[in-house]
Order: structure tokens, then C-alpha cells, then sequence
């Protein structure tokens, strides 16, 4: 099967094209999604992030995100202890996932596809691509952060040349909505002509 990378920096669209592609039946895998369900009770990551960071880390029997996405924020050590724990177990289920998936072709939603050298993974790379400053308008209104907060991110991450250096394909995610999906319409039939190669 065809599997197409979905990548892009913070804000740039990953969810809302993996949306679009989804409702044309296309499965979609996402790295962000699998690591929710991976530090869920009893699920493998769960006891480790316990262990490791004490019962302070649990809110009503759960894992407490919103306090571990800021001490990982302030912490680099153990920023680096929690991507070494989580970023082997969600590339090992995504590719269970992938081992009884049956489509055409599918998408992998994986926004540090780069960062983590796993482009081997993927037949093609697609990036959604917007300006910089439009990541941060599009961010600050969808997670409320504060400007700071958002340069910390972006800056952890590859910058927008080098994502675009490495694309096969690239959605410009500028306009609205409308624009977007005839984009997604367009990928989706070259996506479909390459699958039946
Ligand atoms: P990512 O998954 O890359 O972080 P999202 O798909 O969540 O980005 O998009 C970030 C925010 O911007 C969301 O609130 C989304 O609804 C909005 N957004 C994305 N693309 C557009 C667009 N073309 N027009 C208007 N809003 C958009």
C-alpha cells in the first residue's frame, strides 16, 4: 500500500487536510492520536510515565497531560526521557496498524516525520505549507498560547525551507477552507493514479 506523509509545522493544517482526506474514505493514522492512546490506563506507556514522575503526574486515575506538557516544556532532560519512552511504541503501532490496513493508499499524520529521521517510513512527503506568521495567528487562536510559548515550539521545530526541501508534494494551506479541499481533491486522484502503478 501507497503510505503518503503528512507533515507540516505547528498550525500549518495537518488536521484539517487529514480531515479532508479521511471523509474521501482515505485511513488515516496519526502519530498525536497514538500517543494519547499509548498513556492511557493500562495501555504500555502508562506505568513508565508513573514510575518515572511519581502519582503527582495523575488527576482522577489519569494521566495528567496538561502537567506533563508543562513540566516537558520547562524540562529538556525530561522532554528527552519522554520522546525516547513514546516515539519508539507509536512508530512500532503505527505500524501494526499498517500490517492489517487494506486501501489504496493511506496517510500518516506524523508532525516530527523529519525531526525523528523516520522518512523511510513513508513512499512520499507531503507538506502543508503556510507563512510563518499565519502558523501563529492560526495557533494563538486555536490553543490560546502566548506568542513566547509558540516561537518555543516553532523553533523546536524544522523550519519551513527545510520541510519544503524535503516535500514530494506540497499543500499550500493560504486561503480558505474552499481552496483547500479542491487541493486535497486534486492530491487525492495523482494519489490514486500512483496507488494502481
Ligand atoms: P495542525 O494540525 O498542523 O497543527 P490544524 O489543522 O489544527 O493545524 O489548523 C490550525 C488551526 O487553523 C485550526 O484551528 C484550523 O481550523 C485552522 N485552519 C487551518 N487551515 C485553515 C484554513 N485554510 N482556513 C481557515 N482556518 C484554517
Amino acid at each position: 500500500m501507497l503510505k503518503i506523509g503528512l507533515t507540516g509545522g505547528i498550525g500549518c493544517g495537518k488536521s484539517t487536510v487529514a480531515e479532508l482526506f479521511a471523509a474521501k474514505g482515505i485511513p488515516i493514522l496519526d502519530a498525536d492520536v497514538i500517543a494519547r492512546e499509548l498513556v492511557e490506563p493500562n495501555q504500555p506507556a502508562f506505568e513508565a510515565i508513573k514510575q518515572h514522575f511519581g502519582a503527582a503526574i495523575l488527576k482522577d486515575g489519569c494521566l495528567d497531560r496538561v502537567r506533563l506538557r508543562e513540566i516537558v516544556f520547562f524540562d529538556p532532560e525530561e522532554k528527552r526521557w519522554l520522546e525516547t519512552l513514546l516515539h519508539p511504541l507509536v512508530y512500532s503501532e503505527i505500524n501494526r496498524r499498517l500490517a492489517i490496513l487494506s486501501a489504496p493508499y493511506c496517510i500518516l499524520v506524523v508532525p516530527l516525520l523529519l525531526e525523528t529521521g523516520r522518512r523511510h517510513l513513508v513512499d512520499r512527503l507531503l507538506v502543508v505549507d503556510c507563512p510563518e506568521d499565519l502558523q501563529r495567528q492560526r495557533v494563538e487562536l486555536r490553543d490560546g498560547l502566548s506568542q513566547p510559548e509558540i516561537e518555543k515550539i516553532m523553533s523546536s521545530q524544522l523550519s519551513r525551507s527545510e520541510r519544503l526541501a524535503a516535500a514530494d508534494d506540497v499543500l499550500e494551506n493560504i486561503g480558505d477552507k474552499v481552496s483547500l479541499s479542491d487541493q486535497v481533491e486534486q492530491l487525492h486522484q495523482f494519489y490514486l493514479a500512483l496507488s494502481r502503478h
